[in-house]
């Protein structure tokens, strides 16, 4: 590999940082991949060049025009995603299973908005609802539309997802009729900029329609206007800082936020270990703890049990846990590869000691070596699991995310404390609960449902069909309330929201009827 210094599509032109690089690298071997900076890069020009070329071309497309444009770049996704996998491996440390949630999921995502869109039809605004009498002659009525709004989408995203995190927006802004920026974060920053070089290579979109910006994020902010909006995934310390930006705070500028999230899972206490439900809770947990290291926003980190089940639950996530082989994830034998890099290795390892503070080690992998890896130069971490008997006396469990394969398992005496327990997370973006019972599912959904934008049931007669606790699918909602961040992002057309102004217009049936000749109807 060589450690060139990629470069930034913006303004419409690849453009290389002058002066100081970031170099990326590869979390196993420690090698250097590849440099990024947009030192000496005139953001004024890129963000006004894509408000303009890339967001007037665009909206001048129909829906249908845009969704068609969207399954070219699946195609061009497909064509190159040997490369993306290759990359992937080097970057991010991941087995060819962690990074198909990755690259995968974002080509699914995609597709799922190409098809959609398709159903808007040849038009360039939308209907959203129904009319609305204002009084008792018919003729004067109100019907809200969308319109795209004329601005440009900037994206900052986590390290984490490079690829699914840039499609699951992209995917719905470009829809709309938005220009997008994106900004990933700069430790894997590299399948991000490959993968917004090969659709720009591809010419599938106006100039202007897509830019990448690698590198540091100084200044971004500052170039946003009231008509643009930004959409931010990382952590609760940034997004405090995104969105007290003034552009937020004093032009408007609409804000998505994706933050941390101390999800859960809830195993119903009429549960015996003998049981199916059981079987899908355990393994369910050890997906979630393992499946890219325990990097995803949406992992389980609280895993709450009847108190009488506490200890065969850590017997049988234990069991399963030992079997995870980590290490080098080129090596075919290892089911589970790096952290994203040394900084993530050691704040795992510190968030796993702040744990320890409040909870017990139930098991720890790392005492049984690394595959093909060096421990004084790899980031990997094997799974831990911790747990608590007294989790209502508990405050850092409740409260610092160790973004890792780290979970907590906590014992709960009835199921009213399993609810307190739970929302002492303060919002979610997912809790999955696990039961047999239709009611208890509904009735915990009805305690919960307003701390947490996705609530997974799992039952044995959804064993082969359930998605998984931690997938986020683009038909439903993605994003949670109060300390996961208060965004919404997916849900099917539901992302179209946020990229399009809602107006009430008010006026005679028949102006309605001119204004409904040419628009689409947002059906959700
Ligand atoms: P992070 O450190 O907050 O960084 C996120 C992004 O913000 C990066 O692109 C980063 O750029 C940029 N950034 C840093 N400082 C900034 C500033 N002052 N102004 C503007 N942008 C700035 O988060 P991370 O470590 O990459 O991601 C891990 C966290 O993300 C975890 O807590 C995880 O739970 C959360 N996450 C949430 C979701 C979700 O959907 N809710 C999904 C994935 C991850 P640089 O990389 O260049 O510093």
């Amino acid at each position: 590999m060589s450690t060139e210094l990629l470069s930034n599509f913006f303004a419409g032109r690849w453009q290389s940082g002058q002066g100081h690089a970031q170099t990326l690298v590869d979390p196993v071997l420690g090698t250097a991949l590849v440099q990024v900076s947009n030192a000496g890069i005139d953001l004024s020009e890129g963000f006004e060049f894509a408000r303009t070329q890339g967001g007037e071309a665009l909206r001048a497309l129909t829906y249908k025009q845009r969704a068609q444009m969207l399954s070219e770049i699946v195609q061009v996704l497909i064509a190159n995603k040997a490369n993306y996998y290759d990359i992937s491996t080097a970057n991010s440390g991941t087995t060819v299973k962690d990074s198909a949630v990755d690259i995968e999921g974002a080509i699914f995502t995609l597709s799922t908005y190409a098809k959609l869109g398709d159903s808007l039809g040849d038009s360039h605004v939308l209907l959203d609802g129904e009319r609305i009498r204002m009084g008792k002659d018919p003729l004067f009525q109100t019907q809200h539309l969308l319109s795209p709004t004329p601005g440009v989408a900037l994206f900052i995203n986590a390290f984490n997802f490079p690829s699914w995190g840039l499609w699951e927006k992209a995917a719905p802004a470009l829809l709309s009729g938005v220009p997008v920026i994106v900004k990933p974060a700069t430790a894997t920053a590299w399948l991000t900029q490959k993968m917004v070089q090969d659709v720009v290579d591809a010419k599938i979109l106006p100039v202007g329609a897509l830019s990448v910006i690698c590198g540091s994020s100084a200044g971004l902010m500052d170039q946003l206007k009231p008509f643009d909006v930004v959409s931010f995934t990382g952590s609760a310390d940034t997004a405090h800082i995104i969105r007290s930006h003034p552009a937020v705070a004093q032009k408007s500028v609409r804000c998505n936020i994706e933050a941390d999230s101390l999800n859960s899972a809830l195993l119903d206490p009429a549960t015996t270990p003998e049981s199916d439900v059981f079987q899908l809770f355990v393994s369910e947990v050890v997906r979630e703890m393992t499946v890219k290291s325990g990097q995803k926003c949406t992992a389980i980190r609280r895993v709450f049990v009847p108190a009488t089940l506490y200890e065969a639950t850590a017997a049988a996530i234990t069991a399963k846990l030992k079997k995870i082989t980590v290490g080098n994830p080129r090596n075919e034998s290892v089911r589970m590869g790096a952290l994203v890099n040394r900084e993530q290795y050691h704040n795992v390892i510190a968030g796993i000691e702040t744990l320890k503070q409040e909870a017990s080690v139930l098991f720890d992998g790392n005492a049984s070596g690394l595959q093909d890896a060096d421990p004084s130069v790899s980031a990997c971490v094997a799974p831990v699991l911790l747990g608590s008997t007294s989790p209502a006396d508990a405050k850092v469990l409740h409260d610092v995310e160790v973004f890792g394969p780290v979970a907590t398992l906590m014992a709960y005496t009835d199921i009213q404390q399993a609810y307190a327990l739970i929302q002492r997370g303060e919002g979610s973006l997912v809790m999955s609960v696990y039961s047999d019972n239709p009611s208890f599912i509904a009735s915990t959904t009805a305690a919960l449902g307003s701390h947490h934008g996705r609530i997974h049931a799992i039952s044995p007669d959804v064993a082969a069909l359930h998605t998984g606790h931690g997938n986020v699918m683009p038909g439903s909602l993605h994003g949670g309330p109060g300390r996961a961040g208060g965004g919404e992002e997916l849900g099917g057309l539901r992302a179209l929201n946020f990229y399009h102004r809602r107006t009430a217009l008010q006026a005679s049936s028949a102006a309605l009827d001119a204004m409904a000749q040419n628009a689409g109807v947002l059906k959700l």
